[in-house]
């Protein structure tokens, strides 16, 4: 499964841990620790139940199962083909109900725009070679009054510092080379593809996380990481 806008050391990176997906103390403990936060958050802005909801970059359906549990018909897409069979795996354990599918985003959008009422993209466009394109297949997915939602990392020295150095080097919460820095992208880019892709960015939400009490918070600070909310005009 491999298309234009995907880059396949990054996928290999995901495939290689994804057995490990849904133990919470794995690589993956920081999307588990996150998860609460930003369901709750995408909850809140955009009211999942009954919505048809899409996660893109899905990986091993975190998020995904989380929001079908809120009551979302949910899909999930990824082109990793290991985290896709993590997910599908889970499902049976748990009995939610969500699509999962190896498809890009923008093979995804000529099927079917215009699809879903709400659609997430956490913590993957800064694993893509062109995320400008992805936003706009996600812009092209949303029905019109839809709303988006798309994590990633800030580009600044303090997140060098925090999301590079601390979480890879010193606090050992990532692999050593789960992120580039030349891939980060700031708030202000991210709007930017937003409204070249027909999108209002509505706001950005930053995400921290303290070493010491070793605890996420939502809130102002969107230095390192954060969540921007855009929606489709009506
Ligand atoms: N969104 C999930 C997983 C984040 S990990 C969560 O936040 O819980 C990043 C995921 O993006 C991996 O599963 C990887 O396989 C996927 N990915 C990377 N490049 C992709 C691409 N071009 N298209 C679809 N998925 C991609």
């Amino acid at each position: 499964m491999s298309v234009a806008n995907s880059d396949p050391a990054e996928l290999a990176k995901f495939n290689d841990l994804a057995h490990r997906w849904w133990d919470p103390n794995s690589e993956f403990k920081p999307l588990h620790d996150i998860n609460p936060l930003r369901l709750a958050h995408i909850d809140a802005l955009a009211p999942l139940t009954g919505r048809q909801v899409l996660d893109v970059g899905c990986g091993g359906g975190i998020l995904a199962e989380a929001m079908a549990e809120r009551g979302a018909q949910g899909t999930g897409i990824d082109l990793g083909e290991k985290p896709l069979s993590v997910a599908r795996l889970h499902l049976l354990e748990t009995g939610r109900s969500v699509e999962y599918r190896g498809i890009g985003a923008e093979a995804l959008a000529r099927e079917s725009p215009g699809r879903f009422d709400v659609i997430t993209c956490m913590e993957m466009l800064e694993h893509v070679p062109d995320p400008a394109m992805t936003v706009a297949a996600c812009a092209t997915l949303a029905r019109p009054g839809a709303d988006l939602f798309f994590s990633t990392i800030n580009r600044n020295p303090k997140s060098f510092l925090f999301a590079i150095v601390g979480a890879e080097y010193v606090l050992n919460l990532l692999p050593r080379g789960t992120h580039e820095y030349a891939k980060f992208i700031t708030p202000a880019e991210l709007a930017r593809m937003c409204r070249d892709a027909g999108l209002d960015a509505k706001d950005v939400t930053g995400m921290t996380y303290n070493p010491l009490t070793k605890v996420y918070r939502l809130g102002r600070d969107a230095s390192v990481n954060y969540i921007v909310h855009a929606r489709k005009p009506a």
